[in-house]
């Protein structure tokens, strides 16, 4: 039988960014809080932005606070100098893409009021009736998590995380299954995979890293990719969207959550950054205005793949 995760910390926590919140918000620190709220489903979250102290005993933490709420500084990143500075409750791997974004120039630090929460996991899906956290439960990503506790953030809660974290790597252990195929049954695979895809374009949506107020493939003069789901477009927007993303990504794996087909991703993600970690020691979201090896040129850089 599995065993459930300790999670009773995200008790303590609860209670430590309410303080928090409360204080920063009646003391005038920042104008809003963005955090995770219950919603109306048992056991289910979902995200608030509270602007009155009085509210900020809404505020909590759970196994199933699965959003990277960065993506709501990305939206509302024009209006965030006019009204205030903003408090923001991230995850290591949700500070990963707020450190992404500082380094895009897309937002600015000392606009940011963050509050960092030390984090075992969090649940694979919203959608799952299991509320208790397991080595089943648990979203892959946090199997292979290297951010557990964030750092460089205004508050993080005075906790303990229990000790061994799980680091089974599921993402690890499929690309490794994927790589001993052959080339032919790899593209086999992904074919199918990017087959699937309808095209909604809720992975972008939901991306932090996808803020262009004008996506490349919407354009259709001249149209750039594809938009009906057919298998030469659908595969374009697939290769797009991994390649825009690469050195980027900060893997925290809201695409693969909200795609209504199930195509794994992050997976493409997870082997984008895996060569990045392996051809230039880079690993994206550690370093503010860091620009990634794939967004630097010099001219005496290797041009042999271009012959
Ligand atoms: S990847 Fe790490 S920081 Fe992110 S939810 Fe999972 S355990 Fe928490
Ligand atoms: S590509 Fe997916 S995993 Fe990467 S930052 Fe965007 S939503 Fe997160
Ligand atoms: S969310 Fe899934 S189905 Fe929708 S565009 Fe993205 S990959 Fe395709």
């Amino acid at each position: 039988m599995t065993q459930p995760i300790d999670t009773t910390i995200y008790t303590t926590i609860t209670a430590a960014i309410q303080a928090e919140a409360q204080r920063i918000l009646s003391g005038g620190d920042v104008t809003a809080v963005i955090g995770y709220a219950a919603a109306r489903r048992k056991g289910s979250v979902q995200p608030i932005v509270i602007t009155d102290a009085t509210a900020a005993d809404k505020l909590i933490f759970t196994p199933a606070s699965l959003n990277n709420l960065a993506l709501y500084l990305t939206k509302a990143k024009k209006d965030i100098p006019k009204k205030g500075k903003i408090g923001i409750i991230v995850k290591g791997c949700d500070l990963k893409a707020i450190i992404g974004l500082i380094g895009e120039s897309q937002l600015k630090r000392e606009d940011l009021y963050l509050i960092g929460v030390p984090c075992v996991g969090v649940l694979a899906s919203a959608v799952q009736p299991a509320t208790t956290l397991t080595s089943e439960t648990i979203a892959p990503k946090c199997t292979e998590c290297n951010a557990h506790l964030p750092t460089g953030c205004d508050y993080v809660p005075d906790v303990t995380l229990p000790v061994e974290p799980l680091q089974a790597g599921k993402y690890a252990a499929e690309i490794a299954r994927l790589e001993a195929l052959t080339p032919a049954e790899r593209w086999a695979y992904w074919k199918e995979q990017f087959a699937k895809c309808i095209k909604c374009y809720a992975c972008r949506q939901v991306c932090p890293f996808c803020f262009c107020e004008q996506c490349l493939c919407d354009r259709n003069k001249p149209q750039m990719v594809e938009s009906t789901p057919r298998p030469a477009g659908n595969t374009a927007w697939h290769i797009v969207r991994a390649m825009h993303l690469a050195g980027r990504c900060s893997g925290c794996a809201e695409c693969e959550r909200v795609c209504p087909m199930d195509i794994p991703l992050n997976l493409l993600n997870r082997k984008m950054a895996q060569e990045l970690k392996e051809l230039y020691d880079y690993e994206a979201g550690f370093e503010v205005n860091d620009k990634g090896p794939l967004a630097s040129y010099e001219e005496k850089d290797d041009q042999s793949f271009i012959k």
